[in-house]
């Protein structure tokens, strides 16, 4: 099979989730069912070397991965710097540092 952007995605994707054991890297918390179950159907899709197009917008729409340094900044898409998170947590984090966010959450909690 001929990889395109959305194979190569899921394929990082799954990667990164079994690096991480399925945790968010920035609350710590379980990425969710949903999010492995995801994984689980395009793990098998890619061994089936099948990839339906409707699912790879879902794919595209669903894998929320985070820049550990915020592209802002101007890094590279390195492997290093992505990390899987909650849609919600990224949100929070935005173009912050992880250092910046993790001191703010703790700043948060401490209230
Ligand atoms: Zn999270």
């Amino acid at each position: 099979m001929k990889k395109g952007r959305a194979e190569h995605k899921i394929e990082r994707a799954i990667r990164l989730y079994t690096e991480c054991d399925g945790i968010c890297y920035l609350c710590e918390k379980p990425l969710g069912k949903e999010y492995s179950d995801l994984l689980k159907f395009y793990g098998e899709i890619l061994r089936k070397g099948k990839v339906p197009k409707p699912n790879i917008k879902r794919a595209k729409i669903n894998i929320n991965e985070d820049h550990v340094v915020p592209r802002a900044v101007g890094v590279v898409n390195s492997p290093e710097n992505i990390r899987l998170t909650h849609m919600t947590c990224n949100g929070k984090k935005g173009s912050m540092l992880y250092e910046e966010y993790i001191s703010q959450k703790q700043k948060v909690q401490s209230v």
